[in-house]
């Protein structure tokens, strides 16, 4: 595990993997705001006290990601529809045909069109 890793600025679409992670993420999130939602207005009917700001609240909440669910689509979809990009041993990724990283400067050799990229670690199981 590298300490000293260098984030650069990012200037080329994240992997499909970490597209795809923050997706899984993002639509949990979803289905359990859904269900906090579902059970919140459950509750003001049992109590007959409804809150329309807060139901509003956590509506718009919804919409928003929903809007960054279709936003992080759309990325997805532009970044699986290219060669995924190579990654170099300091972390950065590497545009097609570069011949030097952008974050650290080494010399990777000949300039490959993508190939193949070096599998991701992937986090802890999830459930
Ligand atoms: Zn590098």
């Amino acid at each position: 595990m590298p300490l000293r890793r260098q984030r650069p600025p990012r200037t080329y679409l994240p992997s499909p993997g970490a597209l795809r992670r923050e997706r899984r993420a993002l639509l949990q999130i979803r289905n359990d705001s859904l269900r906090d939602l579902g059970g919140l207005i459950l509750e003001m009917f049992r109590q007959n006290r409804f809150n329309d700001e807060l139901v509003r609240e956590r509506c718009s909440e919804l919409v928003e990601l929903d809007r960054r669910l279709v936003e992080l689509d759309e990325v997805l979809r532009a970044a699986t529809h290219r060669a995924p990009l190579r990654r170099c041993e300091c972390g950065s990724e590497i545009p097609p045909f570069s011949r030097f990283c952008p974050g650290c400067g080494k010399d990777l050799g000949v300039a490959e069109d993508g190939g193949e990229p070096e599998p991701e670690p992937e986090p802890a199981p999830e459930t």
